[in-house]
Parts: C-alpha cells; sequence; structure tokens
C-alpha cells in the first residue's frame, strides 16, 4: 500500500463484504467491512477513485424455483447506504458486471470517487477463473489491490485470474491481507514457545491436515468440541452418542501416537458435560468423557478439561484457536468454549500472542465480547485454515506471481 501513487488512479480493490445480514437486509455484523476501511481510506485521501469487486453470500448454489439467480436476495445494493455511511461519501453501483455499462461508470470516476460492482458471484465466470471476464474488470483501472483475505483460498476471477493482467508495479495487497498473512506466518514461522494450539469443531475430518501440521509445530495442542469424542473412542473410551466419525478413528489414533513420538502434549477434554439429547434444555451431567453412559452425548468439555486446558493456555507465549468448544450457541452448553476465550485473552495480557481463526470461534468471541482482548482476530475462516495448514493461498500468490 505504501508504495503505491494513488493520486488519480482507478483503483480495483477486491474486499470481502460477504458480511450477515437480518430479514430485512440489515448488516447484522460489519466487522468485514470495518476491516478493509484502513485500505479504502487510504485509496481515497491520496486522491484515487475506488472500483470494489466483492461476493456476498453464495447466489450460484441457492437459485429461483425457476433456475434464475435470486437478485433481490443477494444483490449488493443491500450494502451500499451502509457503506457510503462508513466511507463518508455516496457510493455509486453498478449492476451490471461485464459490457458497457461498468465501463463508463468506471471511466467516468473523480478522485475521491467509489463505486461498487454487483455481486461478483453473479457470473459464472467469476468461481471458474475466467480470462475473458477477469481481463474486463483489469480494464476498468490502473491499479488492483487484494484486500479480500476471507476470499483468498478461492482461485475465482476477481482474486486471482484478474492479477494476471496487472504488472508487478500495479497490484499489490491491501493493508488487511497483509496483516492476516503476516500474523498467520507469525506463528508458522517464529512463534514464541511454548506455542498452543486449541482446536475444537465438530469434525475432526474438517481438521486433519492442521492437526498433523501443528503436531510437528505446537508444543501443546488441546482438542475440545465434538471432534474430541473421535480421539476419546480411538483410545477405547466409551462416548454414548456423542459426535463421532468412525473412519477417523485409525486416523485419530496416528495422530496422537505421532504427538507422542514427537514430545508434543496432545490435551483431550477429561471430562465432559454431557446432554441426554441435542438441546439446551435436555438433561444434564458431569462425567468422564471416558465414559459416557449410552444415550448421552458430550457437548461441552467439562470442569476439570476447563481448568486443564487454561493452564496450559496461560502458560504459553504463543496461542492459536480455532473451533469452539462445545454447542456454544446452546448457552447450557457454552462455558467450556466462554472459559477458553477468557483464558486466551488472560494470557494475551499476560504478554502472549494470539491469533483466532475460524468462524465460530470468532463468533464466540464477539458473543462474549473478547474480540478486542486478542492480538489478532482473522476475518478469514477457511483462508486462514488453508494458510496454517501450510497451504498456497491463490490469491496471495497470484499479487505475488
Ligand atoms: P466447525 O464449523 O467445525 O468449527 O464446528 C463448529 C460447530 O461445532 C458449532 O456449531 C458447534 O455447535 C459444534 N460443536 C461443538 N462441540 C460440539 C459437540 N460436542 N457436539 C456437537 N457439536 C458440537
Amino acid at each position: 500500500m505504501k508504495n503505491f501513487a494513488f493520486n488519480n488512479k482507478k483503483v480495483l480493490v477486491r474486499v470481502d463484504f460477504n458480511v450477515p445480514v437480518d430479514k430485512q437486509f440489515q448488516i447484522t455484523d460489519d466487522t468485514r467491512i470495518q476491516a478493509v476501511l484502513p485500505t479504502l481510506n487510504h485509496i481515497l485521501d491520496q486522491g484515487g477513485a475506488l472500483i470494489l469487486l466483492s461476493h456476498f453470500g453464495r447466489p450460484d448454489e441457492k437459485f429461483k424455483p425457476d433456475g434464475s439467480v435470486d437478485v433481490e436476495r443477494f444483490t449488493q445494493r443491500h450494502l451500499l447506504s451502509h457503506l457510503s455511511k462508513v466511507l463518508n461519501r455516496p457510493v455509486q453501483f453498478c449492476d451490471e458486471l461485464t459490457g458497457e455499462k461498468p465501463a463508463k461508470m468506471a471511466a467516468a470516476l473523480k478522485p475521491g470517487e467509489v463505486l461498487l460492482l454487483e455481486n461478483t458471484r453473479f457470473h459464472p465466470g467469476e468461481k471458474k477463473g475466467n480470462e475473458d471476464l477477469a481481463r474486463e474488470w483489469a480494464a476498468l483501472a490502473d491499479i488492483y489491490i487484494n484486500d479480500a483475505f476471507g476470499a483468498a483460498h478461492r482461485a475465482h476471477a476477481s482474486t486471482t485470474t484478474v492479477a494476471k493482467f496487472f504488472g508487478p508495479e500495479a497490484k499489490g495487497f491491501g493493508y488487511l491481507m497483509d496483516e492476516e498473512v503476516k500474523n498467520g506466518k507469525k506463528v508458522l514461522e517464529h512463534p514464541d514457545r511454548p506455542l498452543t494450539a486449541i482446536i475444537g469443531g465438530a469434525k475432526v475430518s474438517d481438521k486433519i491436515l492442521l492437526l498433523d501440521r501443528l503436531i510437528g509445530l505446537a508444543d501443546n495442542i488441546i482438542v475440545g468440541g465434538g471432534m474430541a469424542y473421535t480421539f476419546v473412542k480411538a483410545q477405547g473410551g466409551a462416548i454414548g452418542k456423542s459426535l463421532v466419525e468412525d473412519d477417523r478413528l485409525d486416523l485419530a489414533k496416528e495422530l496422537l501416537k505421532k504427538a507422542k513420538d514427537k514430545g508434543v502434549n496432545f490435551l483431550l477434554p477429561e471430562d465432559s458435560v454431557i446432554a441426554d439429547q441435542f438441546a439446551n434444555e435436555a438433561q444434564r451431567q458431569t462425567t468422564d468423557s471416558k465414559s459416557i453412559p449410552d444415550g448421552w452425548m458430550g457437548l461441552d468439555i467439562g470442569p476439570k478439561a476447563c481448568e486443564a486446558f487454561t493452564k496450559a493456555i496461560l502458560s504459553s507465549k504463543t496461542i492459536l484457536w480455532n473451533g469452539p468448544m462445545g454447542v456454544f450457541e446452546m448457552p447450557n452448553f457454552a462455558n467450556g468454549t466462554k472459559t477458553i476465550a477468557e483464558a486466551v485473552a488472560k494470557a494475551t495480557s499476560n504478554g502472549a500472542f494470539s491469533l483466532v481463526g475460524g468462524g465460530d470461534s470468532v463468533a464466540a468471541l464477539n458473543q462474549l465480547g473478547l474480540e478486542d482482548q486478542i492480538s489478532f482476530v482473522s476475518t478469514g475462516g477457511g483462508a486462514m485454515l488453508e494458510l496454517l495448514e501450510g497451504k498456497e493461498l491463490p490469491g496471495v500468490t497470484a499479487i505475488l506471481s
């Protein structure tokens, strides 16, 4: 960002405005918009004009009954009033993604003006990384800035292909993208130790690569949430009707063995809060995670697990957290996630570096109002997961090549 002279330039910025909205299309959480404001304001302050590209929801997966795109639901017009409020100026909107209309509107932009194009996913070429589409978008501007970290793991036309049509001096990362990549790499490449990774959520299968990589990197690995029960069962525990992936039991055993061989402290919840049904009002009790009675399921980590996990977190210098410790959406099973969030915040105030990534752990933090007490909260769930897994992010590579 610092190397560009944006004055009098048209700047195509890929942002991630994929924010949650309510039934009236009011934005319920504008974190992702706030996160790109430093980039957008910098360009505007320097006298550049903005042409914004973003996707919003998954229109390509939720067609109307006649098979057409549900424009009313997924149009980015819903974002306009909020956007013009936070940017403090009018925002023009172009409801077409290609052809004369966006070309004319972009050409007419003056310094300090902003144009938002329609949802990139309305065009079938977006997800295919279509070159003709990307070329058209590239022709609208002098400079391309990618600040859409949340979409950086996608090789789409607006996140990746478009970068091909700009020389190295005319493309770059926005501030958010820069921060996300820098912080992810900080955890992976030169963490202060001990490094503790807290991994939770529903399924082991979603986090295999991450766990496998972390076993070579972290000093402590804490596993909670539904995925913990596959590990408990792999060790011979009785888990009742808790969430389990029976086809991953061997893999769980392998991961446990690998952790042991490498001297990694692999912590599973010693006890669990169990329920007789998957409901907030279910009957509850606390048991050893290895002896959950038939007909009961573990929906949260128990008090002993909270204590052991908290102890490990508070003794850490670097903390990575991805995924809740239980069904935190139900208040009766939110205590484990809350306790862990508080421990991460406390460790951070004691000087540890903490990175929280992944939609649900971020949602839990926000729910608890603790997001400001974390060193870095990632805006990209899937993208941060892939970065931490060591995968190349196409949106990042496209800028560097
Ligand atoms: P993920 O998307 O994989 O990070 O998983 C997040 C989801 O896992 C949340 O919706 C939680 O409610 C759910 N979850 C966490 N712990 C459990 C559990 N013990 N049993 C069932 N679901 C769980």
